[in-house]
C-alpha cells in the first residue's frame, strides 16, 4: 500500500505522500466567539479522517489545531454581551469540543491558544521590524506587503483584486497608520478600556490574527510545517499572510503541503455566521446519529463545494443502516466471501487525495454483497470492515 497522493493548494498538483515518517500537521482552529456549525464540522471531520488514514499508513503525526482565542471577533462579542473575553472563549470552546467528541473526532495532540503565546508572537514581530519588513505606526505594527514580492503565491489572486477580498475578511483599508491599504496588522494598539492587552515594545496591545498562527505553528511543528490545513476561505489573506511573515522571519520554506477544505453552502450561499444561514451540529444530533452526519459530510469530496440539504442526511442515514446491518450479518457468518476487489477500491480511493466519496461507494457495494450472501468469512472481511470504519471514524458495535 504505497502511492498515496495529496493535492497541494500551493502547486495545484497532486503530490506523493512518500514513505512513512513523522509529519507535523497544523490546522487552523476555531475562533470561539460563537457556536460551531456544519461547515466547521466538514473541515474538522475531513482532517480527522486524513490523520486517521496517515496514521493507518504508519506516518507519525503531531496534530496541532490552534484556538484563536484573541481576535477582533472575540473582542467585539465580549463588548456586545458584556462578558469577559476569556470566559466567552472558554464557553464556546467547550461546546465545540463537545460537538467534535460526539462526532467522534479524535482530539488533536496539541491545542495551543493564541493568548498563551504572546511572547513568541512579539519575538517574530520585533524581528520583522528589524529586517525592515514591518513598520510601526501609533502603537500598531504592520507587515509591508510591497516588500515581499511573492505575496499572492498561494491564492494566485491578482494584486488589483486582493484589497476587495481582504476588506471582506477583516482588513481595515482606511487605517491612517498604514503605508498601503493592503498591509496587514501584526500588532494592534489597545484602543478601548475593555480590550484585553499585553505589554510590548510598541506599548499595550494585542496580536493580529495571522501572526498568531505563525507563532503557534513554529512552536509546535518547527520552522517548516509538513501539512498545513484549513477552510478554503482562509487561503487569502490569512494563509498568504502566514507565509509572508514566517518565511521572512525564518528564511525557510513555511509549508510543504497546503490542504484546503471547500466551503459548505446552504440556501444558495456559503454557510456563515455573517449570512445567518447556519445549521448547527448540536441541532442535527438530536435527530440523526453521528455516523449519519459523518457519512453525509464525507460523501462529498473535500475540495468540492456542495450544498447542504436535509435529504442528503436522510440518504446518509440509510447508508448508516446498511453498514450496521452488514456488520451484524458478518458477525453471524459462516461462508467465505471474496471482498478483495472492494478493499482494493476502498484504499485506492483514499490514496487518491483522500477520495472519501469513492471509498464509500466501495464499502456500500461490499456491505450489500455481505447482506445478500447472508454470512461470510468472519475473520478477514470483518477485520477489513472494522479497519475501514475506523479510518472513517464510524462506530458500530459487533454483536456476539
Ligand atoms: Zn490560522
Amino acid at each position: 500500500m504505497t502511492g498515496m497522493k495529496i493535492y497541494n493548494s500551493l502547486t495545484g498538483k497532486k503530490e506523493k505522500a512518500g514513505r512513512p515518517r513523522p509529519l507535523g500537521t497544523y490546522v487552523c482552529g476555531v475562533t470561539p466567539y460563537d457556536v460551531t456549525h456544519l461547515g466547521h464540522a466538514f473541515t474538522y471531520i475531513f482532517f480527522d479522517v486524513l490523520i486517521r488514514y496517515l496514521k493507518f499508513k504508519n506516518f507519525k503525526i503531531t496534530y496541532v489545531q490552534n484556538v484563536t482565542d484573541i481576535d477582533d471577533d472575540i473582542v467585539k462579542r465580549s463588548k456586545r454581551d458584556n462578558v469577559n473575553w476569556k470566559k466567552l472563549g472558554n464557553i464556546n470552546l467547550k461546546k465545540y469540543l463537545r460537538d467534535m467528541k460526539t462526532l467522534n473526532n479524535a482530539r488533536p495532540d496539541i491545542m495551543p491558544r493564541a493568548s498563551e503565546n504572546i511572547k513568541e508572537i512579539i519575538t517574530i514581530v520585533k524581528a520583522l521590524v528589524t529586517k525592515g519588513l514591518a513598520y510601526e505606526g501609533d502603537g500598531n505594527v504592520y507587515f509591508s506587503v510591497d516588500r515581499y514580492k511573492k505575496f499572492g503565491q498561494l491564492s494566485r489572486i491578482p494584486k488589483n483584486k486582493m484589497l476587495a477580498i481582504a476588506n471582506q475578511r477583516g482588513n481595515f483599508p482606511d487605517d491612517p497608520n498604514k503605508n498601503d491599504p493592503l498591509d496587514f496588522v501584526l500588532w494592534q494598539a489597545k484602543k478601548e478600556k475593555h480590550e484585553p492587552s499585553w505589554n510590548s515594545p510598541w506599548g499595550y496591545g494585542r496580536p493580529g490574527w495571522h501572526i498568531e498562527c505563525s507563532a503557534m505553528s513554529m512552536k509546535h511543528t518547527g520552522k517548516t510545517i509538513d501539512i498545513h490545513g484549513g477552510g478554503s476561505d482562509l487561503i487569502f489573506p490569512h494563509h498568504e499572510a502566514e507565509i509572508a511573515q514566517s518565511e521572512n522571519y525564518t528564511g525557510k520554506k513555511f509549508v510543504r503541503l497546503w490542504m484546503h477544505v471547500a466551503m459548505l453552502k446552504y440556501r444558495g450561499e456559503k454557510m456563515s455566521k455573517s449570512k445567518g444561514n447556519l445549521i448547527l451540529v448540536s441541532d442535527l444530533l438530536r435527530k440523526y446519529t453521528s455516523n449519519a452526519i459523518r457519512i453525509m459530510l464525507l460523501s462529498n469530496h473535500y475540495r468540492k463545494q456542495w450544498e447542504y440539504k436535509e435529504n442528503r442526511l436522510k440518504a446518509a442515514s440509510k447508508t448508516d443502516k446498511l453498514f450496521s446491518k452488514a456488520h451484524a450479518t458478518l458477525s453471524r457468518g459462516k461462508k467465505n466471501l471474496s471482498f478483495a476487489s472492494h478493499r482494493k477500491r476502498f484504499y485506492e480511493s483514499l490514496d487518491n487525495d483522500i477520495g472519501t466519496p469513492a471509498a464509500f461507494e466501495a464499502l456500500k457495494r461490499l456491505c450489500r454483497t455481505v447482506i445478500r450472501s447472508k454470512g461470510t468469512d468472519i475473520g478477514k472481511a470483518k477485520a477489513f470492515l472494522g479497519e475501514a470504519f475506523n479510518i472513517l471514524g464510524l462506530v458500530y458495535r459487533w454483536k456476539r
